[in-house]
C-alpha cells in the first residue's frame, strides 16, 4: 500500500500578499537552525516516567531557555514544586515573550518537552533513541516526532517573526511544560491553577505532531476525550490454594468485575463534537473515493498477533480498558487484595460523577460495595443493604481530565483556517483525539480557541520514532502566518 495520497488543491489559490510571501520565503534560510535545534532536543533525554523517575528533567529546559534568551526574548524558568514530601526538587515550566510595541491580543505557541520511555534494544542501530541522526530525510530520536520538532518548529518561527522586523502588537508567548505525556499536573495544571495570569492566552496553537499517514497535510485537532484514571482496590479473604474461594478471593472479584464490564456497565452518553458524517464530509473535500477507502482501512504495519480491527466507534463513546493488575503473594495462596488500573476515556460532557454514578451502579448489579474518594456523592451510601456490609472495592484516582472542545468557526478559527488553506493549499481537517494533551488541561481551565496542529512522522511512543523533515518546514511557515495575521500593528 502506497504511503501517500494525492490531496485535492483547493482553486481558487488564497493569495498571499508581499510582505506575507518574503516573510515565508525567510523560513528557507532557517531550515538547518530548525533540524540543528530539533537534534540538540532530542540528543537532551528528558524522559518522563513519573516525579521520581525524570531524566534531565531541568536540562532541556535550562537549554530552551539559553536558545530563547540568545535569540532576544526574555524567557522565564517557573517552578512546580513536588506534590510529594520530597524538598527541594521542581519541575520547570518556559515561559518566553516576544511583546510588540502597543498592547493587543496575545497568541500562544505550546509545546511539550518531555518524553516517554523507550527500550533502546528495539531500535535499529544506526538510528538510536538519542541520537538525532538524520537519514532519507527523516530525523531519529525518543520525541523528535512526540513533539520536539513541534516545539523547535515554534521557538524558530518566533525567532523569524522578530527577525523580520514587522511590527506586531500584542505578544506571541512561548510555553513549554515539563509533564504532558503524565497528564500534565506539574505542567498544564499547575500553571492554569497557580499562573493563570501568565498564561492565559486569547488563542493558543499546540505544536502536537497531526500529520496522520497517508495524509500528506496535518489534521487540525480542536477536540479530545478526557482521561478518567482509576485504581480499583478490590478486598478479599485469604485462603489456602488447595481450598478455592471462588466468591471471596480478591482476584476473582476484580476477574468478575472486569469481564461483566463490557455488557453491563452502563455509561451516559454524550454527542461527539466531530460527526461521522462531518468527517467524511471533511477527508472527501481533500482525497479522492479511492484513497478515502485506503485512508480509512490504513493501519500502517501491524502484528500477526493483533487480532482487532480498527475501532472508529471509538470516537463516539466513552471507552474504557483495563490495564494493570496487581494480586498474589505465592503459587498457593489465595489472594485477600487485588489492585486493578482502569483508563476510562470520556466523551466532552461527561462528568466524573457521571461515570461514578455509572462504575456505582454497576457495582449494584454484582452486589459488590464500593466506596469513592471524599467529595463525591455515592448512589450506595442511601442503601443500607450496602452500608451495612464490609467494603468489596475502594476506587481511588490516579488523574482526571474532562473531555473538551473549541469551536473552529471562531473569529482566530477562520484566521487559521484561511492561513492553512494558504500554506497547505488544501482544506482543513478537523479531528477530535482520543487521547490527551497539554489542551485538554488548557480547555478546562477556561482557555478558548485551542488549536492542536503539528509536523508528522511516525512511531509516536514505540521503537524507530522519527519526524520526516520535510513536514518541518510547511509548519514553521504555517505558525508564522498565524502569528503574522493575528498579531500585525
Ligand atoms: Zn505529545
Amino acid at each position: 500500500m502506497s504511503d501517500i495520497v494525492t490531496e485535492k488543491k483547493i482553486t481558487p489559490k488564497i493569495p498571499l500578499n508581499k510582505k506575507e510571501k518574503k516573510l515565508l520565503d525567510l523560513v528557507d534560510d532557517y531550515e538547518e537552525e530548525i533540524f540543528k535545534l530539533l537534534q540538540d532536543l532530542v540528543k537532551i533525554e528528558s524522559l518522563n516516567l513519573s516525579e521520581f523517575q525524570y531524566t534531565e528533567r531541568n536540562e532541556v529546559f535550562e537549554f530552551s531557555k539559553k536558545y530563547m534568551d540568545d535569540a532576544g526574548f526574555n524567557a522565564n524558568l517557573y517552578k512546580a514544586p513536588f506534590l510529594s514530601k520530597k524538598k527541594n526538587e521542581f519541575y520547570y515550566n518556559l515561559i518566553a515573550f516576544y511583546e510588540g510595541d502597543s498592547p493587543g491580543k496575545t497568541l500562544q505557541f505550546n509545546g511539550h518537552l518531555d518524553i516517554v520511555p523507550y527500550n533502546p534494544d528495539n531500535w535499529d542501530e544506526d538510528t538510536p533513541p538519542l541520537g538525532g541522526v538524520i537519514k532519507d530525510g527523516k530525523l531519529y530520536g525518543r520525541g523528535s516526532f512526540d513533539m520536539k520538532a513541534g516545539v523547535a518548529s515554534q521557538m524558530v518561527a518566533m525567532k523569524i517573526l522578530k527577525d523580520s522586523g514587522e511590527k506586531i502588537k500584542g505578544k506571541l508567548q512561548m510555553w513549554f511544560t515539563p509533564d504532558e505525556e503524565t497528564h500534565g499536573a506539574y505542567g498544564s495544571a499547575f500553571m492554569t491553577l497557580n499562573h493563570f495570569d501568565v498564561v492565559k492566552a486569547d488563542a493558543t496553537i499546540v505544536s502536537e505532531p497531526t500529520i496522520r499517514k497517508p495524509l500528506q497535510s496535518p489534521s487540525i485537532g480542536i477536540a479530545e476525550k478526557g482521561p478518567q484514571w482509576f485504581k480499583f482496590t478490590f478486598h478479599g479473604v485469604a485462603g489456602h490454594g488447595s481450598w478455592p474461594k471462588e466468591k471471596s478471593s480478591a482476584l476473582n472479584k476484580a476477574v468478575r468485575f472486569m469481564a461483566k464490564a463490557k455488557r453491563k456497565l452502563s455509561i451516559p452518553k454524550y454527542k461527539a463534537p466531530i460527526t461521522k458524517w462531518q468527517s467524511t464530509k471533511m477527508l472527501l473535500s481533500r482525497v479522492n473515493f479511492a484513497d478515502f477507502r485506503t485512508i480509512q482501512s490504513y493501519t500502517g504495519e501491524k502484528s500477526p498477533l493483533d487480532k482487532d480491527k480498527r475501532n472508529t466507534s471509538n470516537y463516539y463513546k466513552t471507552t474504557f480498558s483495563f490495564n494493570v493488575i496487581q494480586a498474589g503473594l505465592k503459587t498457593n495462596v489465595i489472594p485477600d487484595t487485588c489492585e486493578l488500573e482502569a483508563d476510562f476515556r470520556a466523551m466532552p460532557g461527561l462528568t466524573t460523577q457521571e461515570l461514578f454514578d455509572a462504575i456505582v451502579k454497576y457495582c449494584s448489579k454484582l452486589k459488590y460495595r464500593i466506596e469513592l474518594p471524599e467529595g463525591y456523592s455515592n448512589l450506595q451510601h442511601s442503601n443500607p443493604k450496602y452500608t451495612d456490609e464490609p467494603v468489596d472495592i475502594d476506587l481511588s484516582i490516579i488523574t482526571i481530565g474532562e473531555g473538551s472542545s473549541t469551536n473552529p468557526n471562531s473569529e482566530f478559527g477562520k484566521l487559521l483556517q484561511n492561513a492553512f488553506g494558504a500554506v497547505y493549499k488544501v482544506k482543513p481537517i478537523f479531528t477530535f483525539a482520543t487521547g490527551f494533551s497539554d489542551a485538554g488541561n488548557m480547555r478546562e481551565a477556561g482557555m478558548k480557541d485551542l488549536f492542536v496542529l503539528g509536523p508528522g512522522g511516525r512511531n509516536a511512543h514505540t521503537a524507530n520514532e522519527y519526524v520526516d523533515l520535510d513536514t518541518l518546514k510547511d509548519i514553521t511557515k504555517l505558525y508564522l502566518l498565524i502569528a503574522y495575521r493575528y498579531l500585525k500593528a
